[in-house]
C-alpha cells in the first residue's frame, strides 16, 4: 500500500478527497506530519473520527517500524528502522532479517537551534570503506524518497530540527534521484533551509556535475581521507579509478558553479595517514583552493585494523594544516557511547 510519505502535496489531496475529506485536510495532515512529527491519525484530532479511521487503513504515513533506539549520555539518539522486504543478499542468516537502516538524531549543544538529523540514503553502502562499518555487507538497495522520508517524520518526532546531514548508511550520490525528491520536500514542507542541508558523498565526478545544475543550493562535503592517489584507493575501493586531482578538479567545478565552498572530509587514522607527510601533501593538494578540510578522528570499528590517533596527534595534524594555510577544523564524532558517531552505522542491531 502506498505511504502518504510516497505521495506529493497534489496526490494527497486527490487521495485524501477519494477518502471524503477536503483538500484543506490534506494540508492540516501534511504540515502535522512534517512540522510536527506526528506518525498516528490518533493524534489528528482536527479530523473527523471518521475519516482519521478511513486514512489509517488507506494511506499509512509510516511502512517502517521502529526495531531499537540507543540514547547516548550525549543525548545523541540513533533509531534502527526496519522497513518492508527483507535484505536478498545470499546468506541464509540475513535473508530473514527486515532490511534495515539508521538514523541519528543528534541535539544541538546550544539548546535554543534544534538537532542535526543524520540519515541514510541506502541500505548498506556499495563504496566498502574499510574504516566504515556501513560498508561490512556491500549494497543492499537504494531507498526511495518515502523511506528517506520517514527517517526525517521520525527524527523530527524526538525533536525539532535544525539542520540535515546526508552523512548516514549509503553513498547519496548512487541515489541522487529519490535523495533529491526527499530533500525538497523537508526543504519545502519542513521549513529546513538548503543552506542547512550537506550532502556527503565520496565524490562521483559525473554525478557532482549533475547535482551542480541540478541542485546548486546544498551544502557539499566530499569525503577525500588521503592525497595520495594509492592510499585513497585503499580506503575509497569505488574511487579507486578516479586520482585525487580529479575529485579535486569536480570540487573546484562545484564552487565555480554553485558559488559554495567544499568541505573535504578527512577520517583521521591513526598511524596510517596523520603523519606530517600527509599534512604536507594535503596542504599542496589544498593550495589555492577555496575549500575547507573536517578532520575526524576515527571512530572505532569492530574487527577493522585502524586505530584512533590521541588528541595531541589531532591538534598536531591539524595546527600543521592550519600553519599551512588550509583552514581546518576537528570534528570529534558525537553519539561515540551509542555507536552513532560517523562510520558506526550498519544495518543490524545485533551486528
Ligand atoms: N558515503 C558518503 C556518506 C557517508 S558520510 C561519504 O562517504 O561521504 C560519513 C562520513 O563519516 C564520511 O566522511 C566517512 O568517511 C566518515 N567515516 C566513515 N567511517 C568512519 C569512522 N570509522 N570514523 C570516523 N569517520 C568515519
Amino acid at each position: 500500500m502506498q505511504s502518504l510519505l510516497a505521495l506529493s502535496p497534489a496526490e494527497t489531496e486527490e487521495r485524501v478527497r477519494a477518502l471524503g475529506g477536503k483538500p484543506f485536510h490534506a494540508r492540516i495532515l501534511r504540515k502535522a506530519v512534517f512540522e510536527e512529527g506526528i506518525t498516528d491519525y490518533a493524534a489528528l484530532t482536527s479530523l473527523s473520527k471518521a475519516l482519521r479511521a478511513r486514512l489509517a487503513d488507506e494511506l499509512p504515513i509510516l511502512v517502517g517500524r521502529e526495531l531499537t533506539r540507543s540514547v547516548a549520555p550525549d543525548s545523541t539518539t540513533k533509531l534502527l528502522i526496519g522497513l518492508p522486504g527483507s535484505t536478498a543478499v545470499g546468506a541464509s542468516e540475513r535473508e530473514r532479517k527486515p532490511a534495515a537502516i539508521e538514523t541519528v538524531h543528534i541535539p544541538s549543544l546550544r539548546s535554543n537551534r534544534g538537532a542535526t538529523l543524520c540519515v541514510s540514503t541506502q541500505v548498506g553502502c556499495p563504496v566498502s570503506c574499510p574504516f566504515c562499518a556501513s560498508g561490512r555487507e556491500g549494497l543492499d538497495r537504494n531507498l526511495t524518497r518515502a523511506e528517506i522520508l520517514e527517517e526525517f517524520v521520525r527524527g523530527r518526532a524526538v525533536g525539532p530540527l535544525g539542520r540535515v546531514v546526508v552523512m548516514g548508511i549509503g553513498e547519496p550520490l548512487l541515489n541522487l534521484t529519490e535523495t533529491r525528491a526527499a530533500l525538497e520536500v523537508v526543504n519545502a514542507e519542513m521549513g529546513i533551509g538548503a543552506r542547512k542541508i550537506t550532502l556527503s558523498t565520496v565524490g562521483f565526478p559525473d554525478r557532482l556535475a549533475e547535482l551542480a545544475r541540478d541542485e546548486p543550493r546544498f551544502q557539499l562535503a566530499i569525503s577525500l581521507h588521503s592525497p595520495f592517489d594509492d592510499e585513497r584507493a585503499e580506503l575509497v575501493p569505488a574511487m579507486k579509478a578516479v586520482p585525487v586531482a580529479d575529485v579535486l578538479r569536480a570540487g573546484d567545478d562545484w564552487f565555480r558553479q554553485t558559488g559554495r565552498e567544499v568541505t573535504y572530509e578527512y577520517v583521521l587514522l591513526g598511524g596510517f595517514n596523520d603523519t606530517e607527510e600527509h599534512a604536507a601533501e594535503l596542504a599542496s593538494r589544498m593550495r589555492g583552493r577555496r575549500a575547507n578540510v573536517n578532520l575526524i578522528p576515527y571512530n572505532p570499528v569492530a574487527g577493522d585494523r585502524f586505530a584512533r590517533p590521541d588528541k595531541a596527534r589531532v591538534a598536531a595534524f591539524a595546527d600543521d594544516l592550519t600553519e599551512r594555510g588550509v583552514v581546518a577544523t576537528v570534528r570529534w564524532s558525537r553519539g561515540l557511547a551509542a555507536d552513532a558517531a560517523c562510520g558506526q552505522l550498519r544495518q543490524q542491531a545485533n551486528a
